[in-house]
C-alpha cells in the first residue's frame, strides 16, 4: 500500500501531571501541584521527534496556569505539536458540574493554555473520560471544533470498582465520583466521528477514543503497555487484532497515551510506588516504539486537527445522551 492510500490515525496525549495523579489517589501534597514537566516532557519531546510524530497534547489549566511550568510547556509548541483542552482543575466528574462551573473550566484553562503555550486550544477531551450537553455547547460556543471525550467501553462501571479498591477515599469523596467513568451504556456509542447535534443547526464533531470493534474494549496505550508486562507477544497480538478490527469495520482510529505509559519509577521517583512504575523508562520507550511501528504499517499517524479536516463531511448526527 503506498503512503497515500493509507488511512488516517491520529495520536493524542492527555499530559496528566504528577498532582493529578497524587490527586486521584487520594494523596497528600497534591494541592501543592507538584509537577514532573520538567522531566517527561523533554523526555517525550525526544521520542516523538525520533518516531517523526506530531501529535495533539490536552493541558490541564492549572498547569499551564504555573509560571514554572510555561518553559515546558511552550516546547510542545515549538517542536510543532499542537494543544487541546484538558479542563482547569481535571477533575473527572464534569457531569455534575452546573453550566456557570463548566463555561469557568473550559474558559479559564483556555486562557492558560494559550498563555503558556501561544496556541488557543481548538478540541476538548473531559478529564475521566467525563463530559456533559452543556459542556458540548459551550465548546461549541468558544469555537471548538472537536470534542473528544468519549471512550465507548463496557468497562466503565469495572474501571471505577477498581479505582475505588486502589484509593484511600472517604465515603463522601466515592459518593462524588460515582458516574466515574462512566455507565455501562457507554459501551453502546459509536467508535466512528460523527457530530453531536445541539439543536438550532448547532453541532460540534465528536472524536472518540478508538476501543476494539465489537468488543469495546480498550486497547490505548497504558492497556498495551499492561499487556507488554504479561508478554510482549501477547500485547502484539492484541494490537494487532485491534487494528485488523478497525479496519475491517472502516473504523478511523484515535489513539490515547498518558505520560506514565512512556516513564517509569526511575526517572519519576515521586511515583515509584504507582502501579506499572516498576517498569523503567528505557522498557516502556521500546513497548511503545513497537506499538507505533505497528500503527505505521497500517495508518498515516496525524494530529487531531488534520484528523478532524479529513473527517469533518461525515454526515453522521446523534443526540447528546
Ligand atoms: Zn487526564
Amino acid at each position: 500500500m503506498s503512503k497515500n492510500t493509507k488511512p488516517l490515525a491520529c495520536i493524542s496525549l492527555d499530559l496528566d501531571n504528577q498532582w493529578s495523579y497524587m490527586k486521584i489517589h487520594g494523596d497528600e501534597g497534591w494541592d501543592k501541584y507538584p509537577s514532573y514537566f520538567d522531566i517527561f516532557i523533554p523526555h517525550v519531546l525526544d521520542i516523538l521527534d525520533e518516531l517523526e510524530l506530531r501529535i495533539t497534547f490536552f493541558i490541564v489549566g492549572r498547569d499551564a496556569e504555573k509560571e514554572e511550568n510555561s518553559k515546558y510547556l511552550q516546547m510542545i509548541t515549538d517542536r510543532g505539536h499542537e494543544v487541546g483542552n484538558h479542563s482547569f482543575n481535571h477533575e473527572s466528574w464534569l457531569q455534575t458540574y452546573s453550566k456557570e462551573e463548566i463555561e469557568k473550566e473550559i474558559i479559564a484553562a483556555e486562557k492558560a493554555i494559550e498563555k503558556a503555550t501561544g496556541m488557543r486550544p481548538k478540541g476538548f477531551r473531559g478529564p475521566g473520560f467525563s463530559w456533559s450537553i452543556d459542556l458540548l455547547k459551550i465548546l461549541h460556543e468558544r469555537g471548538y471544533i472537536f470534542d473528544a471525550s468519549t471512550l465507548p467501553t463496557y468497562l466503565g462501571p469495572l474501571a471505577r470498582k477498581y479505582y475505588f479498591m486502589k484509593s484511600d477515599l472517604s465515603k463522601e469523596e466515592k459518593k462524588a465520583r460515582s458516574e466515574l467513568f462512566g455507565k455501562f451504556s457507554e459501551g453502546c456509542r459509536s467508535l466512528k466521528p460523527y457530530y453531536w447535534d445541539l439543536g438550532e443547526g448547532r453541532k460540534i464533531l465528536e472524536i472518540p477514543v478508538t476501543t476494539m470493534p465489537v468488543f469495546k474494549i480498550p486497547f490505548h496505550l497504558s492497556y498495551l503497555m499492561y499487556l507488554s508486562n504479561i508478554s510482549r507477544g501477547l500485547m502484539i497480538l492484541y494490537l494487532q487484532i485491534a487494528v485488523g478490527l478497525c479496519k475491517l469495520t472502516r473504523t478511523p482510529l484515535s489513539f490515547l497515551l498518558h505520560p506514565l505509559d512512556l516513564v517509569g519509577g526511575d526517572q519519576i521517583t515521586q511515583l515509584a510506588f504507582f502501579p506499572g512504575m516498576n517498569i523503567g523508562s528505557k522498557r516502556k520507550t521500546e513497548v511503545f516504539k513497537k506499538v507505533i511501528s505497528i500503527l505505521k504499517r497500517n495508518y498515516r499517524l496525524v494530529n487531531m486537527t488534520e484528523f478532524y479536516e479529513y473527517y469533518k463531511n461525515v454526515p453522521a448526527m446523534k443526540q447528546p445522551g
